[in-house]
C-alpha cells in the first residue's frame, strides 16, 4: 500500500476499507508515515467525511494501537466522562473528585488543548509537580488506591490518538465528525471504563456548531460505545459563550477549586451537577436525578469532594497546596481589566473567540509539541444577559507581555455583542441522551 494512493482515494470521497485504514494510522503511529501525509489525509476525511463503518474501523484501530486496559479487578464499575472540547471547560477538574469521593472509581484519560479548546491535561500541569504520563501499572494502581487517576495518551494506551491529535491541533484538522468520535472513543474505549458520560458541546466555542450536528456526533459515540459493551449517556450541553469565568490553565483550576468549595460561577456548578448525576446514574450508585444531586451536594458541602481532590493531585505528585493557596501556580505579570464600550446587556460573547485570544496570550499552542503559560488567560465578569454600564470591567486579561495584551484587548472587545433589549442567558443543557 501507499500512503498517496489512500490520501488520493479519500480526497476523492471514496470509501476506504479496513485494511487501509489500519495501515496508514498503524503506520503513522510507528513513526513510517510523516506528518505530512499524515495531515493530508486528515485534511480529506474533514472534507469528505467517513461512513459509519469506517468510522468504527478508524477508533477501533486507534484504541487497539496500544494497550487495552481492563479495570475489573479495580472494581465492578469505573467511570469516566468525557468532552468534546470547549472554552473554559473544566469540569473534570471538579466532577472528577466529586464522584470518586462518593467510592464510584473515576479512571480517564484526558487530552491537550485542541485548537481554540482548552485541553484538561494542560489545566493540570498548571499545578507545580503534577504528572499526568503514569505507566499503565501507575495507571492502575492509583485507580485502585485512591479511586482517582487523570492520564495523558502514551506510547502504551492508544498513542495513535495522541500523535493525530497533535498533528489536528496545528493543522486545522479538529472540526471533523468522524475524527472527533474516533479520537474521544479509542482513548475511552482503551482506558477500560464500564460507564461513559459524553458531554457533547455545541456553539461557537465547539467544534460542533450547531444542535444537529452535536446530536449526530452524540449519537455515532454513543453507538460505538455500546456497540463495545459499555455504558455510554450523552449530554448536549451549550458552548455559546465560555463555560463559568475563568478561560487559561492555572485560572481554570483555580475556579475549580473555588467550585469544590462550594463557591463557584452558577453555571459551571450546574453543567457539573449535571455530568456528575449522569454518571451516578450511569453507574448505578443512585435511582434518579434528584438523588444524585443531593449526593453530590452533600460531597460538596461537607468538603469531601476537596479532599479527594487534594488527594488526586497529591497522588500525581502535585502540589496539593494549591488548594489552600493558588498563587503557587504560575501568575501572569500583567493583570488589567477591559472596559466596557458601552452601555446595555450584553447579548452574546463568542466563546471561539475567547479561546482563540487566550491561545494568543499564550495559554494554547500554534505549533506541535510548543510549551504553553500556564498563568495567562481571562476572567470574565459579565455574561450572555448580564448589564454593564460604559467603562465598567467586562473581564480581566492576564498576560505576561504588552503587545499580546493589547492584541487580546481588541480581539476580545470584538468578543462581545450587545442589545438595548433585556437578553436571556442560552440554556445550559440542551438534552440528555441515556
Ligand atoms: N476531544 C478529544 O479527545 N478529541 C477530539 O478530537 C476533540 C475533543
Amino acid at each position: 500500500m501507499r500512503a498517496v494512493d489512500i490520501i488520493r482515494r479519500k480526497r476523492q470521497g471514496e470509501e476506504l476499507t479496513r485494511d487501509e485504514i489500519e495501515w496508514i494510522v498503524l503506520d503513522f503511529t510507528r513513526g513510517e508515515i510523516p506528518d505530512y501525509q499524515m495531515a493530508a489525509w486528515m485534511m480529506a476525511v474533514v472534507w469528505r467525511g467517513m461512513s459509519e463503518r469506517e468510522t468504527l474501523d478508524l477508533t477501533m484501530t486507534m484504541a487497539h494501537s496500544g494497550d487495552m486496559l481492563d479495570l475489573s479487578s479495580i472494581a465492578p464499575v469505573v467511570v469516566d466522562k468525557h468532552s468534546t472540547g470547549g472554552v473554559g471547560d473544566k469540569t473534570t477538574l471538579f466532577v472528577a473528585p466529586l464522584v470518586a469521593c462518593l467510592g464510584l472509581p473515576v479512571g480517564k484519560m484526558s487530552g491537550r488543548g485542541l485548537g481554540f479548546s482548552g485541553g484538561t491535561l494542560d489545566k493540570l500541569e498548571a499545578i507545580p509537580g503534577f504528572v499526568a504520563n503514569l505507566t499503565r501499572e501507575q495507571f492502575l494502581e492509583q485507580v485502585k488506591r485512591h479511586g482517582i487517576a487523570v492520564i495523558g495518551q502514551s506510547a502504551d494506551l492508544a498513542p495513535a490518538d495522541g500523535k493525530m491529535y497533535a498533528l489536528r491541533d496545528v493543522t486545522a484538522t479538529v472540526e471533523s465528525l468522524p475524527l472527533i468520535a474516533s479520537s474521544i472513543m479509542s482513548k475511552k474505549i482503551a482506558a477500560g471504563a464500564d460507564a461513559i458520560v459524553l458531554d457533547v458541546k455545541v456553539g461557537s466555542g465547539a467544534f460542533m456548531k450547531t444542535e444537529e450536528e452535536a446530536r449526530a456526533l452524540a449519537e455515532t459515540m454513543v453507538a460505538i460505545g455500546r456497540g463495545v459493551g459499555r455504558q455510554v449517556a450523552a449530554v448536549i450541553s451549550d458552548m455559546e459563550q465560555p463555560l463559568g469565568n475563568a478561560v487559561g490553565n492555572a485560572l481554570e483550576v483555580a475556579e475549580a477549586i473555588d467550585a469544590l468549595r462550594g463557591h463557584g460561577p452558577a453555571d459551571f456548578v450546574e453543567h457539573c451537577l449535571v455530568i456528575a448525576s449522569e454518571m451516578l446514574l450511569l453507574a448505578g450508585a443512585c435511582d434518579n436525578v434528584d438523588a444524585a444531586r443531593t449526593m453530590l451536594l452533600q460531597a460538596i458541602d461537607s468538603g469531601q469532594a476537596t479532599a479527594k481532590f487534594r488527594e488526586w493531585i497529591g497522588a500525581q505528585g502535585g502540589d496539593a497546596g494549591v488548594v489552600d493557596d493558588v498563587g503557587l501556580m504560575a501568575q501572569a505579570r500583567l493583570v488589567e481589566d477591559l472596559l466596557s464600550p458601552q452601555s446595555g446587556c450584553v447579548a452574546a460573547i463568542n466563546a471561539m473567540q475567547v479561546g482563540l485570544a487566550t491561545v494568543a496570550l499564550g495559554a494554547g499552542r500554534e505549533k506541535k509539541g510548543e510549551a504553553i503559560d500556564h498563568a495567562v488567560g481571562v476572567v470574565l465578569k459579565r455574561k450572555v444577559g448580564d448589564r454593564a454600564k460604559k467603562g465598567e470591567p467586562l473581564l480581566t486579561i492576564h498576560a505576561n507581555d504588552e503587545r499580546r495584551l493589547d492584541e487580546a484587548k481588541e480581539a476580545l472587545l470584538g468578543a462581545y455583542a450587545w442589545s438595548d433589549m433585556p437578553v436571556q442567558a442560552p440554556a445550559l443543557i440542551l438534552e440528555v441522551i441515556r
